[in-house]
């Protein structure tokens, strides 16, 4: 008897054997939606494994599969395997994966949208005479340049009733299509583009070195490490032509969905006809739908995406590229947390495929594992066309007025610009949460003396506290440093800015864009359309417009406070600093004219600021490697954040301190180091009080079976959560 192993969308966390009957034999296969039984109610699965089995040998019937969702399965063995290492890796279950796998408007079966086409019936024999029936005439000779056109198109040019009169006739006659619905059709974010860029013999190199591996088939690893504006999009437009010559696929993708459509347009110019597929959270569920069957239907194909296109059943995949590979919108926030990054390069294992990873300012631990293991490091050195990278000033607004926003320099410089119709991006870091310490008159930032990160101050408890260990000490009301009574806490958001631009230049156009912006659909589109054109004259906003975007024209960038991420309370504060500063830097000057960069900061001696001037990645690389080995942080070991919740204070604290201390036995053979409980940084969220316990492992492979058991067998009291997030990025 055939029986299929069957995960079911729904909170249980393990498979069930069902039946296939003889008629659903060969339609039920590996990835095929069923519709089951389960206890009395009717559930949808997902086939998982085929076996075939003795039922003699089985001590109980099983039930059969109703019948399939769709003819064909929607995902495949590869995905499945995928999907299991997710839920091990990341501690989550795999209910949790299939959910976020496979979105809920796949499991939903609608019908697809049906179009009408207007089309001429062959030889017919029927003339109309022009001098009769001038209209329908005209009808006919268009029908006749346009054999096969949509029924609304048609209309937009004549009448019904010359429809109605040329269907009688029986001239034409109508037929139904499935719609192709082409996302961001319509936008016109990018001029045509140049046909034939001709590769540089840096970029050269690096494609013909990537080809090869493409060609043999193995799966490999790449970094490619190129300064902002070196043609990194050209390296992968090259690799994606050569891979659709050779009938393959490619997964394209980006962390943010303002860049998707920047890339779309790039290639959609490029390959004359090529349907390139779109796939990210702003989609309809119709839109959706489209790319997942485009997905399945194409043989070789190119598909643009966020995060979870990593889901996207794809045939003949043989390139996955992860562009920004640095950005922290690649890690889920919820669960699954699962990082894009890292599970793309997965994918790319279990399918022999070549993974490119791509950065101006990639992650410590990617740069690391070109150096330790076995990725292999590619670089692009110069921006093209020898366009110099922009000439960085630092503005101390410690000699500002308090409460200006923009320093003298800054206005000035953006008055020269406005003045030259050249264009102007500024940014905001809001990141971060709590109000950090720091002197107006000196370099002084409260910093944890056992892990040189920034402490927090907490206002409720007037105290500076390291969300990393634990460590308390007395807020200053004087600079421990130089006594000055002068200590800082402060913090602007966009919408002040856009405000403030406003009344400083009444004159300019000005848009903004941050997540406000980016609930409403499509609106960015426009924005950026608008600034490519030229009719807004400054562009303001979030990390959203930090990086990837190429607009020739801007030749400042100002970043208005450069102090708030290198004060959060993290140990990728550096990191991150040197990130968005490059990044932000890489939007100025990447046309004919040279760029000017402005950097505000309270803390103007600070290192990284000074290293992101010459964005010198691997100095600043080699400085962090050597802190992240003595405080033996990643990429050295993992750590997997537990979070410990609930509404009762007294009920958490307890819990959190019996569950660390049922790490530490749990681990006591293992090279894993556990700390804590500590009052997570975000001490209250959604009425929860929160505790964090870190557990610091060399290898989270080794340990995560032994962990999941144990969080399986525990009871844990009710009205307390816990949530792990493996490779934790934030620390709130
Ligand atoms: P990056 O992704 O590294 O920031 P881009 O790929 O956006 O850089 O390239 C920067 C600009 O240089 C783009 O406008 C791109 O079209 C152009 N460009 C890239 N490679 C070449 C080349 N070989 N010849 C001419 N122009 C190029
Ligand atoms: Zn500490």
């Amino acid at each position: 008897m055939l029986t299929a192993e069957v995960l079911i969308f729904a909170p249980i966390d393990c498979s069930f054997t069902y039946a296939i009957s003889d008629a659903l034999r060969g339609t039920v296969q590996v990835g095929s939606l069923v519709n089951i039984i389960v206890g009395k109610s009717k559930k949808m699965g997902l086939v998982v494994a085929l076996n075939e089995k003795n039922p003699a040998a089985l001590s109980y019937t099983l039930k059969p599969i109703l019948s399939t969702v769709y003819d064909i399965p929607i995902t495949d063995a590869t995905l499945i395997k995928l999907y299991f290492w997710i839920a091990k890796y990341y501690l989550c279950d795999l209910f949790s994966v299939i959910d976020a796998a496979i979105p809920s408007v796949i499991r939903k079966n609608i019908p697809f949208k049906l179009v009408s086409y207007l089309q001429l019936t062959p030889d017919s024999g029927i003339v109309i005479d022009e001098k009769k029936l001038p209209k329908q005439y005209k009808a006919w000779q268009f029908l006749q340049q346009n054999p096969f056109i949509a029924k609304s198109k048609f209309l937009e040019k004549f009448s019904r009733n010359i429809l109605e009169a040329l269907s009688r006739k029986n001239v034409i006659y109508e037929t139904f299509q499935r719609l192709e619905r082409i996302v961001y059709g319509a936008s016109n974010l990018l001029k045509k583009h140049n046909e034939n860029v001709i590769l540089t013999l840096e970029q050269a190199q690096i494609v013909a070195s990537i080809r090869q591996s493409l060609q043999g088939k193995t799966f490999q690893v790449y970094l490619l490490h190129g300064v902002t504006g070196s043609g990194k999009t050209e390296v992968y437009i090259d690799l994606i032509c050569h891979v659709l010559k050779e009938g393959g696929s490619v997964l394209y993708l980006l962390p943010e969905l303002a860049l998707t459509a920047q890339v779309v347009e790039k290639l959609r110019s490029r390959f004359d006809g090529l349907s390139v597929l779109v796939w990210h959270s702003g989609l309809s569920d119709g839109e959706r739908r489209d790319t997942w069957q485009g997905a399945l239907n194409e043989t070789s194909t190119v598909i643009v995406g966020a995060r979870s296109a990593i889901f996207l059943p794809i045939n003949n995949l043989q390139l996955i590229i992860v562009d920004e590979e640095h950005e922290s919108a690649y890690k889920q926030s919820e669960h699954p947390r699962y990082h894009g990054r890292d599970v793309a390069i997965y994918r790319a294992k279990l399918q022999n495929a070549v993974c490119l990873l791509g950065s101006a300012t990639p992650s410590i631990e990617s740069y690391f594992n070109t150096k330790f293991k076995n990725y292999k490091l590619e670089i692009l050195s110069k921006r093209i066309d020898s366009h110099q990278l922009p000439l960085v000033h630092v503005v101390d607004m410690r000699y500002e007025k308090n409460s200006n926003i923009f320093s003298r320099l800054l206005i000035k410089k953006m008055e020269e610009r406005l003045e030259k119709k050249e264009q102007i991006i500024l940014f905001l870091n809001r990141r971060g949460y709590a109000t950090t310490v720091l002197c107006r008159c000196c370099d002084f930032i409260a910093i944890c003396p056992h892990c040189s990160i920034p402490l927090t101050y907490h206002r409720t408890k007037n105290l500076l506290i390291c969300h990393f260990c634990a460590h308390q000490e007395a807020s200053h009301f004087k600079c421990p440093k130089c006594g000055a009574q002068e200590i800082l806490y402060n913090g602007v958001g966009t919408q002040r800015v856009e405000q403030v631009v406003g009344e400083l230049f009444p004159q300019a156009h000005a848009a903004r864009i941050d997540s406000d912006i980016m609930g409403k659909k499509y609106e960015f589109i426009h924005i950026l359309s608008d600034f490519r054109k030229g009719k807004t004259d400054i562009l303001l906003g979030t990390q959203m417009i930090a990086k990837g975007l190429d607009f020739p024209n801007v030749t400042l960038v100002g970043l208005l406070n450069a102090n708030g991420s290198l004060n959060q309370q993290d140990f990728r504060a550096n990191e991150r600093t040197f990130q968005l500063l490059v990044q932000v830097a890489g939007r100025s000057g990447r046309g004919e004219i040279p760029g000017e960069v402005i950097i505000q900061t309270h803390i103007p001696g600070n290192e990284i600021i000074f290293l992101s001037k010459s964005a010198d990645y691997v100095e600043f690389f080699t400085g962090e490697l050597k802190m992240r080995k003595m405080f033996h942080y990643p990429p050295y070991r993992h750590i997997i954040n537990v979070n410990l919740s609930g509404e009762n204070l007294e009920l958490v604290k307890l819990f959190s301190k019996d569950f660390a201390q049922h790490l530490v036995k749990l681990f006591v053979d293992e090279p894993a180091e556990i700390r804590g409980p500590m009052v997570s940084p975000l001490e209250k969220l959604q009425n929860r009080y929160r505790y964090t316990i870190l557990i610091f492992v060399q290898s989270v492979g080794k340990i995560s079976e032994k962990l999941q058991s144990f969080r399986n067998r525990l009871t844990i009291p009710s009205g307390i959560y816990l949530s792990f997030d493996v490779d934790a990025l934030d620390f709130l």
